[in-house]
């Protein structure tokens, strides 16, 4: 297994989940964009975005997602949720995830 996520939700590396579900968990980005850079990983493998039909781990994702930002205290000042979709999109970890980023003012443009 050479995913780093797979790793993280086999717990062949260490993880301090913020919210994790049996089918979910919200980490902190190694290298954090915001004050508050979060990863809502599932823990089944899916390359991206486009190989995943599950919209019930989607919606798990979506709510774990809420669930960390009001545990953060970030979800009434506010939040941004982005899933980057292969190169054009930004993806550089072929293991689906979304970023949540909150704690500083993010511009009204996206990227
Ligand atoms: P993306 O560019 O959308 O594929 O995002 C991948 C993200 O994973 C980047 O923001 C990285 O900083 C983050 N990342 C990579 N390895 C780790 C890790 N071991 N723990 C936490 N975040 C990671
Ligand atoms: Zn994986």
């Amino acid at each position: 297994m050479d995913c780093i996520f797979c790793k993280m939700a086999a717990r062949a590396i260490k993880v301090d989940p913020v919210v994790e579900t049996d089918r979910v968990m919200v980490v902190k980005d190694i290298n954090p964009q915001a004050p508050v850079h979060l990863l809502v990983i599932p823990k089944t493998h899916y390359a991206s975005i486009l190989e995943c039909k599950d919209m019930g781990v989607l919606g798990e994702m979506m709510e774990a997602a809420v669930t960390s930002a009001k545990k953060l205290g970030v979800a009434d000042p506010g939040f941004r949720l982005s899933i980057n979709t292969n190169d054009e999109g930004g993806q550089t970890v072929f293991h689906l995830h979304m970023h949540l980023l909150a704690g500083r003012p993010l511009s009204g443009r996206l990227g």
